[in-house]
């Protein structure tokens, strides 16, 4: 025990009036004030649905309903695949249920190792680390790569995982207009030369499900003499030759520096990874704070992780049928008078764009009476203050489900006095 501890009379003298205690959760009032309001209107509260049971890819049972899930970002539909289920139950049953450690210590398991290569094979690069979600590999690429004197230049509808990774880190953060090419290069040219500057870009923007002009801003960056991150967490499966993403169907893969992804979407489980052919990249497993101080996935989720990423490689039936679907609820929501995100279907997310919260909850409402759930979306997560209605497809709906989908938004969106 400290000296100063042994005796009362070694304690400093308190005032004899004690500021009054602030209560540090007042500060959530107003937040519960108005998810209070949203309540007392009679609508489910959009921010608490609990899948009772979930059937397949595409649906599940929410409130005692059967309903179609149009609002997940399983667009490859992997999670009920036989060959990924299957590696899943033979991992916990030869590895246990989790792993009790960092992957710096005891945390690398063989099926860490495996699903590291099954990336590196599906992306055709030499280096891949996995992290623990697709959240803390920004975090952890964005705070590691670009230290202090140096600057991330980052798209103004960023990710939350990429403000926060530039938030944990020591570097000057510079913000350009979304997936404006001009105004990246504007903004990159009033750097300083020679000195180290990370481009953080997105393939899809998954707001409004927005492609950015990857090939425009990596040959920006590039003159600029900068480095590139491209996070392709809505595109991985999809898009190019070998579904590596945005940057693969554009053709910068020689420019793009490190791609970012996650396990949470195309690949069905839970997951994230960077990857990248830089000769140095196995360091940053040396260096970065949220791979090294938190504990690494079970080896059921790196397991299925591997079997699904391995599919994927060759899952040309499903792509098409992807596109197909997306191709069909947009330009059926289209033809009905809906104001959608995008003027194209460039995307597997079709967001549909309403005048206020009041529309957005009641219009969710209905199609989720209706049996159909959606993703509602809101300030400060949407672009411009907007309320969304965010429909992300799945390459198991059948052309059958879409057609409900379609039914069930004419309905709702008549009785809700969005379209004519
Ligand atoms: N990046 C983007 C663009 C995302 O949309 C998300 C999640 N929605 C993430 C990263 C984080 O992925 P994860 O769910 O694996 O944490």
């Amino acid at each position: 025990m400290s000296e100063s501890l042994q005796t009362a009379d070694a304690l400093p003298e308190f005032p004899a009036e004690v500021a009054p205690e602030r209560d540090l959760m007042s500060k959530f009032d107003g937040l519960i004030a108005e998810r209070r309001a949203l309540l007392d209107s009679g609508v489910t509260d959009p921010f608490a649905i609990v899948m009772e049971q979930v059937k397949s890819p595409t649906e599940a049972v929410i409130a005692g309903r059967e309903t179609i899930l149009l609002g997940t970002y399983n667009y490859m539909g992997m999670t009920f695949d036989p060959d990924v289920i299957q590696a899943g139950k033979d991992a916990l049953d030869r590895f246990g249920s989790g792993t009790n450690g960092s992957r710096m210590l005891n945390g690398t398991f063989r099926d860490h190792m495996d699903v590291e290569q099954a990336l590196r094979d599906f992306y055709g690069v030499s280096g891949a680390i996995v992290f623990s979600t697709g959240y803390m590999a920004n975090l952890g690429m964005i705070s590691t790569l670009a230290g202090k004197g140096e600057y991330v230049i980052l798209d103004a509808d960023s990710h939350a995982s990429i403000y926060d990774g530039c938030q944990q880190g020591n570097a000057e953060i510079v913000r350009f207009r979304h997936n404006s090419v001009e105004d990246l290069d504007k903004r990159l040219g009033r750097l300083p030369a020679g000195v180290g500057k990370l481009v953080v870009l997105e393939g899809v923007y998954s707001m409004l499900g927005d492609v950015a002009p990857l090939k425009e801003m990596v040959a920006v960056a590039k003159k600029h003499g900068a480095m590139v991150l491209s996070d392709e967490a809505h595109s991985m499966g999809f898009y190019g030759p070998n579904g590596r993403g945005v940057y693969e169907a554009q053709g910068c893969e020689a420019d793009v520096d490190f791609v970012v992804g996650t396990f949470s979407k195309s690949v069905g489980t839970v997951g994230g990874f960077c990857v990248s052919n830089h000769p140095k990249f196995e360091a940053i497993r040396l260096a970065c704070r949220p791979y090294i101080f938190t504990a690494s996935l079970p080896p059921s989720v790196v397991a299925t992780a591997a079997v699904s990423i391995r599919k994927l490689m060759t899952a040309h039936a499903k792509r098409a049928q992807l596109w197909d679907n997306a191709r069909t609820l947009h330009g059926g929501l289209k033809d009905m008078g809906f104001r959608l995100g995008t003027e194209n279907p460039d995307s597997a997310i079709i967001a549909i764009i309403l005048e206020d919260q009041v529309q957005a909850v009641t219009m969710w409402q209905a199609l989720l009476d209706g049996g159909l759930y959606v993703n509602m979306a809101r300030p400060p997560a949407t672009p411009a203050g907007t309320f969304l209605l965010r429909c992300s497809l799945c390459a198991e709906h059948t052309p059958e489900q879409i057609q409900r989908v379609l039914a069930m938004f004419r309905a709702a969106g008549q009785a809700v006095g969005v379209i004519g």
